[in-house]
């Protein structure tokens, strides 16, 4: 049985405070919760702040990306250890948003990827189509060669680690969501290389979040499926409430 895990990535949201009131609001919602797993991704100058109030928690705390380098001439990139020292156990990797404006690749995302690995963090790593991939029929050409090229750098004996989000970039933050047979699909197709990969023993062990606009009221029968093991959220993880909705979906799934 793969635990569920759902994590909220805060993108470019809260400040000091914003943090703050929304961990404190979360935290104690969720205290008792043990059958999932639960992370946030905060912005960079809001994970000390995060880190010092999940700690002892069972909140989970992700940076929103990972320097592949250790230190040194990266202006505005962040290595490894700084995310330790704040307190992350997670890190999201070549999220579609910074493949898109930010000149991400798959290459790239397979040096954060290896890095995280190397420092003992869970790289989060998301792959996906977007709408005019899709409409041509190519979702599963795109979705698997960006699979198996951004998890190029693992090896079989520690691809368990790798948690993989699969998120078509036509339901991120556009309020469509891809019905649960469309992410079941994907996500089946998703495993059955990860078996290619990596063996089938291993594939059965990774987990597979699906993420575009998971909310309370959709997260149930997403996570209901048998290759979905998880949900990355954006916008329904900016509020304790809707959060704590999808996350209460998985709790029942689980049970
Ligand atoms: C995301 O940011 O990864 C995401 C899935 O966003 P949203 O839930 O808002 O679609």
């Amino acid at each position: 049985m793969r635990k569920i895990f759902i994590a909220g990535n805060w993108k470019m949201n809260n400040g000091l405070d914003a943090t703050k009131t929304l961990l404190e609001a979360l935290k104690p919602l969720v205290a008792d919760i043990k059958n999932v797993d639960i992370a946030v991704a905060p912005t960079y100058t809001s994970l000390a702040v995060a880190g010092e109030l999940l700690k002892n928690s069972n909140i989970a705390l992700s940076a929103q990306n990972i320097s592949w380098a250790d230190s040194g001439a990266f202006t505005g990139e962040i290595p490894a250890a700084m995310l330790k020292e704040a307190g992350c156990t997670h890190a999201i990797i070549g999220h579609s948003e910074r493949r898109a404006m930010f000149g991400e690749t798959n290459e790239s995302v397979a040096k954060r990827c290896r890095k995280a690995l190397d420092v003992d963090l869970t790289p989060i790593v998301c792959i996906g189509e977007s709408l005019e991939e899709r409409e041509a029929g190519k979702t599963m050409n795109v979705v698997l060669s960006q699979l198996t090229e951004s998890l190029a750098s693992v090896k079989a004996n520690e691809a368990d680690r790798v948690v993989i989000a699969y998120e078509p970039v036509w339901a991120i933050g556009t309020g469509k969501t891809a019905s649960p047979e469309q992410a079941q699909e994907v996500h089946a197709a998703i495993r059955a290389k990860l078996g290619e990969l990596f063996g089938t023993d291993v594939a059965e062990k990774m987990r597979i979040q699906y993420g575009g606009s998971v909310k309370p009221t959709n997260a149930k029968e997403l996570l209901s499926q048998k290759d979905i093991d998880g949900a990355l959220v954006g916008g329904a993880s900016l509020k304790a409430d809707s959060f704590k909705g999808i996350i209460d979906a998985a709790v029942e799934v689980s049970a």
